[in-house]
């Protein structure tokens, strides 16, 4: 097990990088402590892949180290660097049973039949596939498949590190759920450190004690769940975490006020030097209330979604979403928003600008 540390880590596909466009990695500085559970989350193409290969060595990044505790591994081998790591498709020997399947990462390495034997059958058990290990891997449905192929990443207990990359992309939904928790129950047996790739926010925040937001190339927060729900680094995470996202509305900045729709706007805390930058106030759906004063706005469309129904209201043209507990919103109907002092701030060219609240 080890602590994985990546310093000005750059990388580009081409041979003569110049842009920053031209790097599929930016400028990443990262470091992920032994035993934890971390996701990486981001949309496709933002370069998650690139960085887990990066950590196999299975790719030379263009610039920059990674270390494991200490030891400098940029240049190290991929089998040497002793990683287990799950791709999106099963990798699997069709041929061989289910049983040779998993047994095989350990038999590589020389391990002795008894603990082979014991090994297998307690990943198989866990992972629910006790009662297929006779069968050949060929006649397996995708998700069976996909199973063994975590399987066999999961089975070896000497790995420094274990990184999935998107593995349930495969896995049918109802499977989904039971897998996701499967791998957080998983992760706290055997306390390996894991990185878990997904563009999913939901799997995202429920396998990682902390993750690790992408986009194009560059990390725009790392926090808990909670914090990047509470607050959001970056309009980015706002919007990608979140369902509905942050309101991003356009605001006006005067003399250290903001106002939205010609209204001031109280804030989290006080605006920092947002001179020259586009301006927004960003605000969670979930902290914007209907009240009987306020912002004026008007019923577009209101969704119950279980327990909360999230009105889509318009302020003048801008739209705004709230959550409310009630449900007896009517499109055309004239209501008031208020936003929670302490969950709104302004965001300077995408990126927090203000002090954060004192307590
Ligand atoms: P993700 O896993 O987040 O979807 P990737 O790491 O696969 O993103 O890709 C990041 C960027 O690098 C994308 O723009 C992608 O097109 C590019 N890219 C990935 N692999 C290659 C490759 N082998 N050659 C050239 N460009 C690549
Ligand atoms: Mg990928």
């Amino acid at each position: 097990m080890a602590k994985v540390t990546l310093k000005n880590l750059r990388h580009s596909y081409y041979p003569n990088p110049k842009k920053p466009e031209d790097y599929a990695l930016k400028e990443i500085d990262l470091e992920w402590q032994d035993g934890g559970a971390y996701a990486l989350l981001g949309p496709s193409g933002c370069g998650k892949s690139t960085l887990l290969n990066i950590i196999s060595g299975l790719l030379q990044p263009s610039e920059g180290q990674i270390l494991f505790d200490d030891t400098d591994v940029t240049e190290t081998e991929p089998n040497a660097r002793n990683i287990a790591q799950i791709f999106q498709f099963p990798v699997i020997y069709d041929t061989m049973t289910v049983y040779n399947n998993l047994a095989f990462p350990l038999r590589n390495r020389g391990v002795e039949e008894a603990r082979v034997d014991q090994r297998v059958r307690e990943i198989a058990e866990m992972l629910e596939l006790d009662d297929m290990l006779d069968q050949r891997a060929s006649g397996l449905t995708p998700d069976n498949k996909q199973k063994i192929s975590m399987g066999r990443g999961l089975v070896r207990d000497d790995v420094n590190v274990i990184m999935f990359d998107e593995p349930l992309t495969v896995i049918d939904p109802a499977l989904k759920w039971k897998l996701r928790s499967k791998l957080k129950e998983l992760h706290q047996k055997v306390n390996v450190t894991m990185i878990y790739v997904t563009h999913d926010q939901t799997e995202a925040l429920t396998f990682a004690d902390q993750v690790v937001v992408m986009q194009d190339g560059e990390i725009v927060q790392i926090g808990t769940p909670v914090e990047l729900f509470e607050r959001p680094a970056h309009t980015f995470v706002g919007h990608f975490i979140g369902s509905p996202g942050m309101n991003v509305l356009p605001c006006e900045v005067r003399d250290g006020a903001a106002y939205f729709d010609g209204q001031k706007i109280a804030l989290e805390g006080a605006i920092g030097d947002v001179a020259g930058a586009k301006t927004e106030i960003g605000v969670r759906p979930e902290f914007v209330s209907i009240a009987s004063t306020g912002l004026k706005a008007t019923v577009r469309k209101a969704t119950n979604i279980g327990r909360h129904t999230v009105v889509e209201a318009r302020v003048g043209d801008i739209k705004v979403n709230a959550v409310s507990d009630k449900d007896n919103f009517e499109p055309g109907q004239e209501i008031h928003l208020k936003f929670d002092p302490a969950k709104t701030r302004v965001y300077a060219d995408g990126w927090i600008a203000t002090d954060r609240a004192v307590p």
